[in-house]
């Protein structure tokens, strides 16, 4: 069935009417999308049209999800799939859409069997084989200043990626070419160091909350790797090294200028 699925899948690029204006509007309005070239940016306005035909969005606390907070919700999260394809986002259909950031409660049962009731507040929240739950006020600010490192689209979504193999836990499904122990060795490293420096005291150069689970790191991570892939490399350069494999992006490269000769000839 894979012929159909292919035919469907070209159907859909061909007719799916993504509004031309708002696409040019998306990638020139955030940082986050000028260091794509050409061919990178074709191949994700292909992605996120069909994100856009999969994925059903539903606004939540009187939201109305219009097409530019689909556009730029879609956008950012088929970053991540550019050089993979959109069989990563194949098990699950529902994003929800706050207006800002939402409360939960969740049951926790820890290892004596003792079960908590906690409330959070949170800025985005993924579901095994469920929603992906955004805060639009948190992921419009970033789209604008990715710089700070800060993403909550794309940290909701390697969580996804993630949880392809089960529950999330930091170790996505890897390519056959990726040793599993040296992923596991640069993740497990960097995240013991992480957690000695907060121990410490000491500042942290990524966000701590990257240090509560293997999970959150490997989103955490993910969110700089995008946005502001120096402060990752520079943090943690065998977890960048590792994440480029997976991704198979080299965003710090991309992020480079593009040097000119000391005298240029006009
Ligand atoms: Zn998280």
């Amino acid at each position: 069935m894979q012929w159909l699925n292919n035919l469907l899948t070209r159907y859909t690029l061909k007719h799916h009417p993504l509004n031309h204006a708002q696409w040019q509007a998306l990638m020139a309005s955030s940082p986050l999308f000028s260091h794509l070239s050409a061919v990178e940016k074709a191949h994700l306005r292909e992605l996120t049209i069909l994100f856009l035909q999969h994925k059903h969005f539903t606004g939540a606390r009187g939201l109305e999800v219009d097409d530019t907070i689909k556009i730029a919700i879609a956008a950012q999260a088929c970053l991540l799939l550019i050089n993979l394809n959109f069989d990563y986002f194949d098990d699950w259909s529902d994003v929800v859409v706050y207006p800002d950031s939402f409360k939960v409660r969740h049951h926790q049962t820890d290892e004596l069997g003792i079960v908590s009731d906690e409330e959070q507040t949170l800025g985005g929240e993924a579901w095994l084989k469920g929603p992906v739950i955004i805060a639009w006020d948190s992921a419009a600010a970033e789209l604008q200043a990715p710089q700070r490192g800060h993403n909550v689209v794309i940290h909701e979504f390697a969580h996804k990626l993630d949880m392809l193999n089960g529950k999330a836990n930091g170790m996505p499904p890897l390519h056959t070419d990726m040793p599993r122990q040296e992923w596991t060795q640069a993740l497990s490293s960097a995240f013991d160091a992480l957690q000695q420096q907060i121990q410490r005291g000491h500042r942290t150069l990524i966000d701590p909350y990257a240090a509560t689970s293997a999970a959150e790191f490997f989103a955490v991570c993910s969110e700089l790797f995008f946005s502001a892939p120096q402060k990752l490399h520079h943090a943690f350069p065998k977890v960048y090294e590792q994440l480029s494999l997976l991704y198979r992006q080299n965003t710090l490269k991309r992020q480079q200028p593009i040097r000119r000769p000391n005298n240029p000839s006009e």
